[in-house]
């Protein structure tokens, strides 16, 4: 083989490897895209969370610390889509109602 073939197999098993990395890396992110997906849902009645006053519907705390417009889409402990359910760093092992909340409320930093 010569000096030029060699270097350019080299090259061809630079490509392969960066490739195999760059998919490695995308199918890395995707069981934790599915657990998250997959959380059960915080229920209501869950004993931590009538501690912390969770409610599915933000509108519909009756709690005297809840201001208008807070919920769980714009708090920093939430992880989740800006709608339907996702992970609260609170509650791990369940996924929060974007639209829920609860008095450990802490708004989002921009
Ligand atoms: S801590 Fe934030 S994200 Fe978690 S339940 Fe309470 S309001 Fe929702």
């Amino acid at each position: 083989m010569s000096h030029e073939k060699n270097i350019e197999s080299r090259r061809r098993f630079l490509k392969a490897a960066a490739g195999t990395a760059a998919v490695a890396a995308v199918i890395g992110t995707m069981p934790r895209l599915a657990r998250a997906a997959d959380l059960p849902h915080l229920a209501e009645s869950d004993a931590t969370a009538k501690a912390l006053g969770y409610v599915e519907d933000a509108n519909k705390s009756t709690d005297p610390k809840h201001t208008a417009g807070n919920n769980c889409a714009n708090c920093q402990f939430y992880s989740g889509a800006p709608t339907g359910y996702g992970p609260c760093q609170l509650f791990p092992g369940k996924a929060v109602n974007a639209k829920g909340w609860c008095v450990s409320h802490a708004t989002k930093k921009a």
